[in-house]
Protein backbone atom coordinates (compact mmCIF):
# COMPACT_ATOMS: atom_id res chain seq x y z
CA UNK A 1 0.00 0.00 0.00
CA UNK A 2 2.75 1.94 0.89
CA UNK A 3 4.54 1.63 -2.24
CA UNK A 4 1.25 2.50 -4.57
CA UNK A 5 0.87 5.73 -2.21
CA UNK A 6 4.54 6.65 -3.72
CA UNK A 7 4.19 5.40 -7.04
CA UNK A 8 1.33 8.01 -7.03
CA UNK A 9 3.21 10.42 -5.82
CA UNK A 10 4.34 12.66 -8.86
CA UNK A 11 4.40 16.10 -9.51
CA UNK A 12 4.73 19.46 -7.63
CA UNK A 13 4.61 19.55 -4.02
CA UNK A 14 1.00 20.43 -2.77
CA UNK A 15 -1.05 19.99 0.10
CA UNK A 16 -4.36 18.06 -0.61
CA UNK A 17 -6.79 21.36 -1.90
CA UNK A 18 -4.08 23.03 -3.69
CA UNK A 19 -1.62 24.61 -1.86
CA UNK A 20 1.50 24.63 -3.59
CA UNK A 21 4.51 23.66 -1.53
CA UNK A 22 7.43 23.44 -4.16
CA UNK A 23 10.09 20.65 -3.39
CA UNK A 24 13.34 20.93 -3.64
CA UNK A 25 16.30 19.24 -3.11
CA UNK A 26 19.58 19.83 -0.70
CA UNK A 27 22.75 18.89 -3.14
CA UNK A 28 26.79 18.96 -2.49
CA UNK A 29 27.62 19.47 -6.59
CA UNK A 30 27.15 18.31 -9.45
CA UNK A 31 26.90 14.13 -8.36
CA UNK A 32 23.77 14.27 -5.98
CA UNK A 33 21.74 16.17 -9.53
CA UNK A 34 21.08 12.91 -10.99
CA UNK A 35 19.29 11.79 -7.87
CA UNK A 36 17.13 15.26 -7.53
CA UNK A 37 15.82 15.01 -10.60
CA UNK A 38 14.78 11.31 -10.57
CA UNK A 39 13.19 12.19 -7.36
CA UNK A 40 11.57 14.85 -9.23
CA UNK A 41 12.64 18.18 -7.33
CA UNK A 42 11.45 20.84 -8.68
CA UNK A 43 14.61 22.50 -8.38
CA UNK A 44 17.02 23.01 -5.43
CA UNK A 45 16.57 24.39 -2.26
CA UNK A 46 19.87 24.25 -0.90
CA UNK A 47 23.40 23.93 -2.83
CA UNK A 48 26.40 23.58 -0.30
CA UNK A 49 29.24 24.60 -2.45
CA UNK A 50 31.81 23.73 0.69
CA UNK A 51 32.31 20.52 -0.81
CA UNK A 52 33.84 22.25 -3.89
CA UNK A 53 36.39 24.07 -1.35
CA UNK A 54 37.82 20.95 0.14
CA UNK A 55 40.23 19.87 -2.47
CA UNK A 56 42.96 22.30 -1.66
CA UNK A 57 43.71 23.55 1.78
CA UNK A 58 45.83 26.60 0.98
CA UNK A 59 43.63 28.32 -1.65
CA UNK A 60 39.77 28.92 -3.05
CA UNK A 61 39.15 27.21 -5.94
CA UNK A 62 39.56 29.28 -9.12
CA UNK A 63 36.75 30.84 -10.83
CA UNK A 64 36.95 28.98 -13.86
CA UNK A 65 36.79 26.19 -11.61
CA UNK A 66 33.96 27.13 -9.58
CA UNK A 67 31.92 28.18 -12.99
CA UNK A 68 32.61 25.22 -14.34
CA UNK A 69 30.57 23.41 -11.02
CA UNK A 70 28.00 25.55 -11.66
CA UNK A 71 27.08 25.80 -14.69
CA UNK A 72 26.64 21.66 -14.56
CA UNK A 73 24.20 21.77 -11.58
CA UNK A 74 21.99 24.92 -13.03
CA UNK A 75 22.08 23.40 -16.69
CA UNK A 76 20.44 20.22 -14.87
CA UNK A 77 17.34 22.52 -13.94
CA UNK A 78 15.55 24.23 -16.69
CA UNK A 79 13.36 26.67 -15.99
CA UNK A 80 13.66 25.22 -12.53
CA UNK A 81 14.95 27.20 -9.49
CA UNK A 82 18.39 26.70 -8.18
CA UNK A 83 18.78 27.88 -4.47
CA UNK A 84 22.77 27.96 -3.61
CA UNK A 85 24.44 28.70 -0.36
CA UNK A 86 27.72 30.68 -0.74
CA UNK A 87 30.49 29.41 1.38
CA UNK A 88 29.66 28.04 4.92
CA UNK A 89 33.33 27.82 6.09
CA UNK A 90 33.72 27.28 10.11
CA UNK A 91 32.91 25.57 13.05
CA UNK A 92 31.37 21.37 11.63
CA UNK A 93 33.24 22.55 8.46
CA UNK A 94 36.05 24.00 8.65
CA UNK A 95 38.62 25.16 6.11
CA UNK A 96 42.64 25.51 6.65
CA UNK A 97 43.13 28.25 4.95
CA UNK A 98 39.76 30.23 6.27
CA UNK A 99 38.98 29.51 9.80
CA UNK A 100 40.83 30.51 12.78
CA UNK A 101 42.43 27.46 14.76
CA UNK A 102 42.59 28.90 17.77
CA UNK A 103 38.86 29.53 18.95
CA UNK A 104 37.74 28.57 22.07
CA UNK A 105 33.98 28.01 20.80
CA UNK A 106 34.19 27.43 16.96
CA UNK A 107 30.50 27.31 16.53
CA UNK A 108 30.44 31.10 17.73
CA UNK A 109 33.04 32.27 16.30
CA UNK A 110 34.31 33.51 13.03
CA UNK A 111 31.88 31.14 10.74
CA UNK A 112 29.42 30.90 7.76
CA UNK A 113 29.23 34.91 6.37
CA UNK A 114 31.64 35.92 9.09
CA UNK A 115 34.36 34.29 7.44
CA UNK A 116 33.33 35.80 3.68
CA UNK A 117 33.35 39.14 5.39
CA UNK A 118 36.76 39.05 6.52
CA UNK A 119 37.56 37.70 3.21
CA UNK A 120 35.68 40.30 0.67
CA UNK A 121 37.79 38.41 -2.33
CA UNK A 122 36.32 35.02 -1.53
CA UNK A 123 32.75 35.92 -0.98
CA UNK A 124 33.78 38.23 -4.79
CA UNK A 125 35.18 35.25 -6.45
CA UNK A 126 32.20 33.12 -5.79
CA UNK A 127 29.41 35.74 -6.86
CA UNK A 128 30.97 36.43 -9.93
CA UNK A 129 31.50 32.95 -10.66
CA UNK A 130 27.43 32.38 -10.32
CA UNK A 131 26.85 35.50 -12.13
CA UNK A 132 28.89 33.69 -15.18
CA UNK A 133 27.79 30.41 -14.48
CA UNK A 134 23.83 31.30 -14.55
CA UNK A 135 24.75 33.16 -18.38
CA UNK A 136 22.06 32.17 -21.19
CA UNK A 137 20.73 29.79 -19.10
CA UNK A 138 17.09 29.99 -18.24
CA UNK A 139 17.22 28.73 -14.86
CA UNK A 140 16.16 30.61 -12.02
CA UNK A 141 19.38 31.59 -9.85
CA UNK A 142 19.13 32.42 -6.09
CA UNK A 143 21.85 33.11 -3.80
CA UNK A 144 21.35 32.96 0.15
CA UNK A 145 24.51 33.63 2.78
CA UNK A 146 24.91 31.26 5.66
CA UNK A 147 24.99 32.40 9.94
CA UNK A 148 23.33 35.46 9.30
CA UNK A 149 22.58 37.24 12.66
CA UNK A 150 20.90 40.37 12.08
CA UNK A 151 20.40 43.05 9.29
CA UNK A 152 23.48 44.73 8.95
CA UNK A 153 24.92 41.02 8.09
CA UNK A 154 22.15 41.04 5.69
CA UNK A 155 23.16 44.60 4.33
CA UNK A 156 26.32 43.67 3.95
CA UNK A 157 25.68 40.80 1.88
CA UNK A 158 23.06 42.68 -0.50
CA UNK A 159 25.61 44.94 -0.88
CA UNK A 160 28.36 42.14 -1.66
CA UNK A 161 25.69 40.55 -4.28
CA UNK A 162 25.29 44.07 -6.05
CA UNK A 163 28.47 44.86 -6.46
CA UNK A 164 29.84 41.69 -8.39
CA UNK A 165 26.57 42.36 -10.60
CA UNK A 166 24.61 39.65 -9.55
CA UNK A 167 21.43 39.29 -11.50
CA UNK A 168 20.22 36.61 -9.24
CA UNK A 169 17.42 37.09 -6.11
CA UNK A 170 19.20 37.00 -2.69
CA UNK A 171 18.70 36.14 -0.08
CA UNK A 172 19.56 34.83 4.26
CA UNK A 173 19.57 31.32 5.61
CA UNK A 174 17.97 32.27 9.17
CA UNK A 175 19.75 29.75 11.45
CA UNK A 176 20.41 31.91 14.35
CA UNK A 177 17.50 32.66 16.55
CA UNK A 178 18.45 36.56 16.29
CA UNK A 179 17.91 36.10 13.02
CA UNK A 180 14.30 34.34 13.63
CA UNK A 181 13.14 37.11 15.76
CA UNK A 182 14.40 40.15 13.59
CA UNK A 183 12.90 38.81 10.46
CA UNK A 184 10.72 41.45 9.69
CA UNK A 185 14.20 43.71 9.52
CA UNK A 186 16.04 41.24 7.57
CA UNK A 187 13.63 40.85 4.87
CA UNK A 188 14.09 44.55 4.60
CA UNK A 189 17.62 44.19 3.07
CA UNK A 190 16.66 40.75 1.35
CA UNK A 191 14.30 38.84 -1.09
CA UNK A 192 13.78 35.25 0.71
CA UNK A 193 14.69 33.37 3.71
CA UNK A 194 15.52 30.23 4.29
CA UNK A 195 15.31 28.60 7.87
CA UNK A 196 18.37 25.98 8.24
CA UNK A 197 16.64 23.72 11.42
CA UNK A 198 19.86 22.30 12.33
CA UNK A 199 21.78 24.97 13.16
CA UNK A 200 18.82 26.90 14.56
CA UNK A 201 18.50 24.36 17.02
CA UNK A 202 21.93 24.08 18.11
CA UNK A 203 21.70 27.58 18.58
CA UNK A 204 18.07 28.03 20.06
CA UNK A 205 19.11 25.45 22.76
CA UNK A 206 22.60 26.15 23.53
CA UNK A 207 23.57 22.27 22.19
CA UNK A 208 26.45 21.68 20.13
CA UNK A 209 25.19 19.38 16.85
CA UNK A 210 28.50 17.22 17.10
CA UNK A 211 27.67 16.49 21.00
CA UNK A 212 25.77 12.86 21.19
CA UNK A 213 25.48 13.91 24.52
CA UNK A 214 23.04 16.87 23.95
CA UNK A 215 21.70 15.02 20.90
CA UNK A 216 18.27 15.18 21.82
CA UNK A 217 18.04 18.92 21.85
CA UNK A 218 18.46 18.47 17.82
CA UNK A 219 14.57 17.68 17.45
CA UNK A 220 13.33 19.94 15.15
CA UNK A 221 10.04 18.87 17.00
CA UNK A 222 10.83 20.88 20.11
CA UNK A 223 7.93 23.26 20.36
CA UNK A 224 10.49 26.48 21.02
CA UNK A 225 11.87 25.86 17.54
CA UNK A 226 8.55 25.62 15.83
CA UNK A 227 7.94 29.49 17.62
CA UNK A 228 10.90 30.53 15.84
CA UNK A 229 9.88 29.22 12.78
CA UNK A 230 6.41 30.70 13.06
CA UNK A 231 7.81 33.68 14.09
CA UNK A 232 10.40 33.69 10.62
CA UNK A 233 7.30 32.55 8.36
CA UNK A 234 5.27 35.27 9.40
CA UNK A 235 7.54 37.85 8.97
CA UNK A 236 7.67 36.56 5.67
CA UNK A 237 4.30 36.34 4.71
CA UNK A 238 3.85 39.79 5.91
CA UNK A 239 6.38 41.32 3.62
CA UNK A 240 5.31 39.42 0.93
CA UNK A 241 8.32 36.79 0.46
CA UNK A 242 9.70 33.63 0.57
CA UNK A 243 10.33 31.94 3.85
CA UNK A 244 12.00 27.87 2.86
CA UNK A 245 13.23 25.42 5.22
CA UNK A 246 16.35 23.35 4.15
CA UNK A 247 17.18 22.15 7.55
CA UNK A 248 16.63 18.07 8.33
CA UNK A 249 13.26 19.27 9.79
CA UNK A 250 11.77 19.44 6.42
CA UNK A 251 12.59 15.52 5.22
CA UNK A 252 10.16 14.28 8.22
CA UNK A 253 6.94 13.86 6.22
CA UNK A 254 4.63 14.55 9.22
CA UNK A 255 6.62 17.38 10.10
CA UNK A 256 6.70 19.19 6.44
CA UNK A 257 2.96 19.56 6.66
CA UNK A 258 3.16 21.35 10.52
CA UNK A 259 5.93 23.70 8.77
CA UNK A 260 3.55 24.08 5.62
CA UNK A 261 1.03 24.97 8.45
CA UNK A 262 3.18 27.26 10.01
CA UNK A 263 3.37 29.15 6.70
CA UNK A 264 6.72 27.85 5.40
CA UNK A 265 6.62 28.35 1.64
CA UNK A 266 9.25 25.69 0.32
CA UNK A 267 10.74 22.55 1.78
CA UNK A 268 14.30 21.25 0.53
CA UNK A 269 15.64 18.10 1.61
CA UNK A 270 17.80 14.90 0.56
CA UNK A 271 16.43 13.14 -2.62
CA UNK A 272 15.70 10.17 -0.98
CA UNK A 273 12.74 12.04 1.19
CA UNK A 274 11.03 13.95 -1.24
CA UNK A 275 8.67 11.20 -2.40
CA UNK A 276 7.79 10.37 1.21
CA UNK A 277 6.81 14.48 1.69
CA UNK A 278 5.25 14.32 -1.54
CA UNK A 279 2.80 11.99 -0.62
CA UNK A 280 2.36 13.14 3.41
CA UNK A 281 1.09 16.84 1.80
CA UNK A 282 -1.20 15.15 -0.87
CA UNK A 283 -3.02 13.47 1.96
CA UNK A 284 -4.09 16.74 3.55
CA UNK A 285 -5.34 20.26 3.03
CA UNK A 286 -4.20 23.41 4.24
CA UNK A 287 -6.08 24.00 7.11
CA UNK A 288 -5.27 20.18 8.52
CA UNK A 289 -1.78 21.35 8.40
CA UNK A 290 -2.24 24.63 9.94
CA UNK A 291 -4.51 22.85 12.70
CA UNK A 292 -1.82 20.72 13.21
CA UNK A 293 0.72 23.25 13.45
CA UNK A 294 -1.35 24.70 16.25
CA UNK A 295 -1.55 21.46 18.14
CA UNK A 296 2.29 21.11 17.72
CA UNK A 297 2.76 24.25 19.04
CA UNK A 298 1.13 24.12 21.97
CA UNK A 299 2.75 20.68 23.22
CA UNK A 300 4.85 20.36 26.34
CA UNK A 301 7.95 18.41 24.47
CA UNK A 302 9.23 17.10 21.10
CA UNK A 303 7.63 13.64 21.95
CA UNK A 304 3.95 15.41 22.91
CA UNK A 305 4.22 17.83 19.68
CA UNK A 306 4.66 15.33 17.33
CA UNK A 307 1.81 12.99 18.94
CA UNK A 308 -0.45 15.93 18.71
CA UNK A 309 0.42 16.54 15.21
CA UNK A 310 0.16 12.35 14.19
CA UNK A 311 -3.00 12.90 15.75
CA UNK A 312 -4.51 15.48 14.21
CA UNK A 313 -3.52 14.29 10.73
CA UNK A 314 -4.17 11.18 11.20
CA UNK A 315 -8.09 11.71 12.66
CA UNK A 316 -9.40 13.58 10.31
C1 LIG B 1 21.13 23.99 8.75
O1 LIG B 1 21.90 24.46 9.57
O2 LIG B 1 19.97 23.59 9.03
C2 LIG B 1 21.53 23.86 7.33
C3 LIG B 1 20.66 23.56 6.39
O3 LIG B 1 22.84 24.04 7.02
P1 LIG B 1 24.01 23.00 7.40
O4 LIG B 1 23.36 21.74 7.89
O5 LIG B 1 24.81 22.83 6.15
O6 LIG B 1 24.72 23.75 8.48
MG1 LIG C 1 23.67 25.54 8.94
Amino acid sequence: QRKAALAASSGPGATSDGHRVPLLANIGGPADVAAAVAAGAEGVGLFRTEFLFLDDSVRAPSQEKQVETYREVLAAFPEGRVVVRVLDAGADKPLEFLTPGDEPNPALGVRGLRTLLEHPEVLRTQLRALAQAAEGLPVHLEVMAPMVADRQDARAFAEACREAGLGAKFGVMVEIPSAALRARAILREVEFVSLGTNDLAQYAFAADRQVGAVSRYQDPWQPALLDLVAFAAEAAKAAGKGCGVCGEAASDPLLACVLTGLGVTSLSMGAASIPYVRAALGRHTLAQCERAAAAARAADGAAEARRAARGVLSGE
